[in-house]
This record gives C-alpha cells, sequence and structure tokens, in this order.
C-alpha cells in the first residue's frame, strides 16, 4: 500500500512545495494536500490554537487539522535556517511541538531539522534521513533530492517571470501554457509591489482575496517573490546595520528598499498579519522607507480571522483612486 504523508497548504508551502511534492513522489510516497483554505479550516485553526498565536499560525493548525485523518504522517520540518545567515521566526522552530502537543488524533509527524548553518550537506543529509524514515534507500533519496531541486529551480524561474506562486504551482502540475498566457495578457494601467509574507499575500482566503481585488481595480502587482533572491541578497536593510534576524522578514524588507529605491511602481502595500511580532518592528521600517520617498504612496494593510472582503476592498478601492488621480495629475501639464 502507497504511503500518505500530509502537507499542509499554508507557510511554507508557497515557497517549497514544489519540491517536496517532487520528492515524496519520487520515493514512493503519495503526496495529500490540505487544499485551499476556507472557512471551515479557519475556524477549527482559530478553536484548536493558542488564542495569542498570528493567524497564519492558526491557519495551518486549520490546515493540519484538515487532513490528519487521511494520511499516515504529517510532513511538518522543523525549518531553522536555510540560507545560512537568517532564521525562520520561532513559531516555525515550534510547529511540529505545537501541533503534537495540542491537537488530537495527530498521526506521527515528520519533523526532521533543517538548519543549513550546520554545514554545507545539512539538508541533503535531512533529506536522506525522511527517505530513510520512509523506506527509500540513499540512492533513491539522492536521486529524489536532485530531481525535486530542478523542479524547484523551474518553480523559481516561473516567480521571477511574474507568476504568483499558486499560478506557477497550477502550471506545473498542468503545463498546457493557459494559465501563463491569461496572466500575461491581463491589462493594467498601474503597478503595484505588494510586500508581505508569502502565506499572507497568496492565500487569497484569509487576504479576502487582496490580488484579484487589485487585477480588477487596473493594477499590476510585484512581490519579493517576483525579484530574483541574487538582487534581494545585496540589498542594504532600509539603513538598518544589520539584516533582520527573520527570513521572510528580512526578505520583506531587502525587497522594500529595492522597490522604493528602484521607484518603478506607483503604489506600496505592506500586508501584515494581526499577532505577528515580527512585523510589529518590519512595518516600522518600512514605513521609515516610505518616508524618505513620499513620491511613492504607501499603505498597510492588517489581516486578521475577522477581515471582512467589503471593508478590505474600500480601502483598496479608495487608495488605487488616490493613486490614479495624483499620476494623472502629475502627468498634466501646468
Ligand atoms: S513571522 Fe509572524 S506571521 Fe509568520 S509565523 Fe512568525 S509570528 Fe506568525
Amino acid at each position: 500500500m502507497v504511503v500518505k504523508v500530509g502537507i499542509p497548504s499554508t507557510l511554507l508551502y508557497y515557497t517549497y512545495y514544489p519540491f517536496w511534492k517532487a520528492f515524496f513522489n519520487e520515493i514512493g510516497v503519495q503526496v495529500v494536500t490540505s487544499g485551499k483554505t476556507n472557512k471551515s479550516i479557519l475556524d477549527s485553526g482559530v478553536k484548536e490554537a493558542l488564542a495569542d498565536a498570528c493567524v497564519p499560525v492558526k491557519l495551518f493548525f486549520g490546515h493540519v487539522m484538515e487532513i490528519r485523518e487521511k494520511v499516515d504522517c504529517l510532513f511538518i520540518p522543523r525549518v531553522v535556517c536555510l540560507n545560512r545567515k537568517t532564521v525562520f521566526c520561532p513559531k516555525f522552530l515550534g510547529l511540529p511541538d505545537m501541533i503534537r502537543y495540542s491537537v488530537n488524533n495527530i498521526p506521527p509527524i515528520i519533523d526532521v531539522r533543517m538548519d543549513t548553518r550546520q554545514g554545507p550537506m545539512s539538508l541533503f543529509r535531512a533529506y536522506l534521513k525522511i527517505g530513510e524514515y520512509l523506506g527509500a534507500g540513499k540512492l533513491t533519496a539522492s536521486y529524489a533530492y536532485c530531481k525535486a531541486s530542478n523542479i524547484l529551480n523551474t518553480y523559481n524561474s516561473l516567480l521571477r517571470k511574474g507568476l504568483n506562486p499558486v499560478e506557477a504551482i497550477d502550471y506545473l502540475e498542468n503545463p498546457n501554457g493557459k494559465l501563463f498566457e491569461h496572466h500575461v495578457k491581463t491589462k493594467t494601467n498601474l503597478r503595484f509591489a505588494v510586500l508581505g509574507y508569502p502565506y499572507a499575500i497568496y492565500d487569497s482566503f484569509i487576504n479576502v482575496n487582496i490580488l484579484d481585488s487589485l487585477r480588477k481595480l487596473g493594477v499590476s502587482v510585484v512581490t519579493a517573490e517576483n525579484i530574483h533572491p541574487l538582487l534581494l541578497a545585496v540589498q542594504k536593510n532600509c539603513g538598518l546595520p544589520k539584516r533582520l534576524f527573520w527570513t521572510f522578514s528580512d526578505m520583506a524588507l531587502k525587497a522594500a528598499h529595492l522597490i522604493f529605491r528602484q521607484g518603478n511602481v506607483d503604489g506600496v502595500l505592506h500586508l501584515t498579519a494581526f499577532g505577528c511580532g515580527p512585523d510589529s518592528i518590519l512595518n516600522k521600517f518600512i514605513e521609515f522607507e516610505a518616508k524618505q520617498h513620499r513620491n511613492i504612496p504607501f499603505m498597510t494593510l492588517m489581516i486578521d480571522e475577522h477581515t471582512g472582503e467589503a471593508g478590505m476592498f474600500t480601502r483598496l478601492e479608495a487608495f488605487v483612486d488616490m493613486v490614479r488621480r495624483r499620476k494623472e495629475m502629475s502627468a498634466c501639464p501646468r
């Protein structure tokens, strides 16, 4: 019987799912995901998680509840550091324990530690360990790791071409090209940068469809995921003498620095998550950067489990109207 591994479709899903899926399939394991967030996933996450957890972690609980009974084991790696420079937020590090000790009837959890500060081959070794746990030999797991790395490269190059993770995952699973053509042909006359964590920006349920709403308002969107990581890596930290400790916060801050300096967007939005500790620092630094570039309008939007579509759309519409009027006025001859 084929072993089924459950992957919650949130948090690192938006960054590494194509790699994980390719790796598990190659070692003969079936991957089951929890699918798109919906009200019942959100409600069960809010009910199950600690009250003071951030919204994305509450959602993670909901996604785990959604698949716990459909799989033989859950894949919740303890991801500490993947670039030898920054670490993931402490909530990521504690995820396997939080789930294990707070949710009932949980299948075994694959919680291998991933920390590239332990040596150049540490990530590879972590995947060999996962392969061994699931009964795959070293050779099979090594081949699966290489194949998954290639898929991840393809996925990342789709993101650089302007697709968002949901579109890129769809494209990899149904490579008929239709989605990409549609994406390229979307007509827009404003361009915004949307900054924030991938699991907030690309989860259309929790952010009440912010990307679609912007598209409907005639705005194309650029995010940190569309920028080459090497370009981000050389950016300064918005005036800070050192980088932020947390991986996604550091990436968002560097993207803010680059986007404001390049000045080729009409507006910048920062999507923050209620209950997020790192965001309380990150948002302040992005605000400081925005104040130095007053020619680019900036707005912060906070999401929580009660965010309503109408309220969010009204704020977006008002912001887009203001940016559009400003742009038209500056184009008028005096
Ligand atoms: S970075 Fe913020 S939103 Fe993300 S898991 Fe940590 S506390 Fe939650």
